[in-house]
């Protein structure tokens, strides 16, 4: 793609037809040290995995897949029923440490690697009509699987540019859901796949209450899962 936004392209063989228009955008973090490793893995045909972008922790946007192709970054997924996300999606990578003490903890994303995602989702959210609920973590598309790209991922900058829903902020206080079965129901309903129940609760807490991630169902995540789901539903957050 001819985008001012993109400084380099090296591209990937990791990839192949889509399947579905173009719905969503899946970031990730690479949970790699340095870059360079990244890229090899994300260009290695024998990796057999890539994505379409790949932002360094300097703000370098590096294309790796045209956006017409699929990509190959979501792996095993489900969001809102789509499971071939991969065809549905564009992905991004993040360069990042990722969670692994090896690599020297888990740590905040780094401004100028956030400068850049902003433009570049804005203009894929623009030129695909992709919804803000549709704007998702790879954990929020794979909770059994995946934590990526994490509770420190800045959710609330992409909400200020309307590329992501925001938290939301007024709760109706009180217990909108019966029983943990219902709101694994209404966790099912806004999109997550819940097979695994835990994961998907604590996937839904990364997301929307970063501040205690545990896979248990209590009254605050509650509130909240019932305000995103009154919004989706009154037409406020499409
Ligand atoms: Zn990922």
């Amino acid at each position: 793609m001819s985008d001012e936004l993109v400084h380099r392209t090296q591209l990937s063989p990791n990839c192949n037809e889509r399947q579905l228009p173009i719905t969503m955008a899946v970031v990730h973090y690479t949970e790699m040290k340095p870059v360079e490793t990244a890229l090899d893995r994300l260009t290695d045909p024998e990796a057999g995995v890539s994505a379409h972008y790949l932002i360094t922790e300097e703000g370098e946007v590096i294309e790796l897949v045209p956006e017409e192709l699929r990509a190959w970054h979501a792996g095993k997924s489900d969001w809102r029923g789509v499971t071939d996300v991969n065809s549905a999606s564009v992905g991004i990578e993040l360069d990042h440490p990722g969670h692994a003490a090896e690599n020297g903890g888990y740590r905040e994303f780094s401004k100028a690697q956030i400068d850049a995602l902003i433009p570049l989702l804005a203009r894929i959210v623009k030129e695909y009509d992709i919804p803000r609920t549709n704007v998702v973590a790879h954990s929020d598309v794979a909770p059994a699987r995946k934590i990526d790209p994490g509770e420190l991922f800045p959710w609330d900058r992409l909400a200020e540019y309307g590329l992501a829903l925001p938290k939301p902020e007024k709760l109706e206080l009180g217990d909108p859901f019966d029983n943990d079965g219902a709101f694994m129901l209404a966790m099912e309903r806004f999109g997550y796949d819940i097979t695994d129940a835990e994961k998907a609760v604590e996937a839904f807490q990364r997301r929307w209450r970063p501040e205690l991630i545990d896979g248990q169902v209590d009254q605050q995540i509650g509130a909240i899962l019932f305000q995103l789901l009154l919004d989706r539903d009154r037409g406020l957050a499409r």
